[in-house]
């Protein structure tokens, strides 16, 4: 993940960022670390192959805003696809997150310039999403001006992975297929010409490698997907839904990304901060973990751990060095969930 600015007033002490269960903290010639724990982080004591397991490069920090960079935006957008949007249908998917949210704003301005239909495409995924997506992206929908389109993955199909192989782990995510299935529907039902997706390069390594081809031909299209904003940064996506007043609250609860509450993906102060976000039957969740926490994890560790520190995102071996990683820390020096929440929402009030 990117990290973010940490500012105190207007000041910009350091950055932070989340990763596996780490909150890392980066200060001009120092990192540190610091292994989560119910509402407390714990500075680890070194490398640890747990660390090495789930460490991502921190991304190029980019704060500085470039001068006009939404209207120059537009006016390279309309060289590039005036003929090629004219009549077109563009569906853009939309999460509510800052980039989905943000890219939405810029075709919508877009269409000052050249006419073309514009639909936003909301995915639920039922069970592990929290309800309050929901109607968030259909405001930002109906403030932006723009058709919303509701789209649910497959229920059913959801419903049976979670019996047959628990909650989405690391490595294994069958929810991502499910989504992607969902918006491939979606795209032939709205028979769209295109499809916007508001990845950025700087997200992450992965994404950086993937979005490249754009970069290196400096174009918005690459098949029949449509990218207005793979080069922005955080800070600048930040700028334009805060101008838009469209930021998603999770955001200015310290919640790093909009996403599923059982994302394999979050790390344990993600999921900590984010657990009074209603999901529609954390019960049945809670059942099918269990289910597999018996043929799995048992001789491993205890059911109230388990769940506590939510293994079900790791693989059995993963879980193990997680556990082991518990004896690097010194539990004498932490942070607290209210020092991260204000860090990680305070790009939000200086922006
Ligand atoms: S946000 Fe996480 S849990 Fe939800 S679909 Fe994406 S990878 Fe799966």
């Amino acid at each position: 993940m990117e990290a973010y600015p940490v500012f105190q007033g207007l000041r910009r002490t350091h950055y932070i960022r989340t990763f596996g269960d780490y909150v890392e903290l980066l200060w001009d010639n120092k990192v540190t670390h610091y292994l989560w724990s119910g509402e407390l982080g714990f500075r680890t004591l070194g490398n640890s192959n747990f660390l090495k397991a789930v460490y991502e490069d921190p991304m190029p920090l980019h704060l500085e805003l470039r001068e006009n960079f939404l209207e120059k935006r537009l006016v390279k957008a309309q060289e590039q696809l005036g003929r090629v949007l004219e009549g077109k249908t563009v569906m853009a998917d939309l999460s509510g997150g800052k980039d989905s949210t943000a890219q939405l704003i810029l075709l919508d301005r877009l269409r000052e310039k050249i006419r073309f239909n514009l639909i936003a495409v909301y995915v639920h995924m039922p069970y592990l999403e929290p309800l309050e997506n929901i109607s968030f992206a259909e405001r930002v929908a109906e403030r932006i001006g723009v058709p919303f389109y509701y789209k649910e993955a497959d229920r059913g199909m959801i419903r049976y992975f979670l019996q047959r192989d628990s909650l989405p782990k690391r490595g294994d995510r069958w929810c991502t297929y499910l989504k992607s299935k969902a918006l491939r529907e979606a795209r032939k039902e709205l028979k769209a010409d295109f499809e916007a997706k508001g990845d950025r390069m700087l997200e992450s390594g992965k994404r950086m490698k993937k979005l490249k081809n754009m970069a290196i031909k400096t174009s918005f299209i690459h098949g029949k997907t449509l990218n207005l904003i793979y080069d922005f940064s955080a800070a600048e996506t930040a700028k334009i839904v805060k101008e838009h007043h469209l930021v998603h609250p999770h955001y200015l609860q310290g919640i790093p990304r909009v996403s599923c509450r059982f994302c394999p993906y979050r790390g344990l102060y993600e999921i900590q901060a984010s657990k009074n976000q209603e999901v529609e039957d954390e019960g049945f969740l809670e059942d099918s973990a269990r289910t597999h926490f018996r043929r799995y994890y048992s001789m491993i560790v205890p059911w109230d751990i388990f769940w506590e520190l939510s293994l079900w995102r790791f693989q059995p071996s993963l879980a193990r060095l997680r556990l082991q990683e518990m004896r690097n820390v010194d539990y004498g020096e932490f942070v607290s969930i209210t020092d991260v929440r204000r860090m990680l929402a305070s790009m939000w009030e200086v922006l």
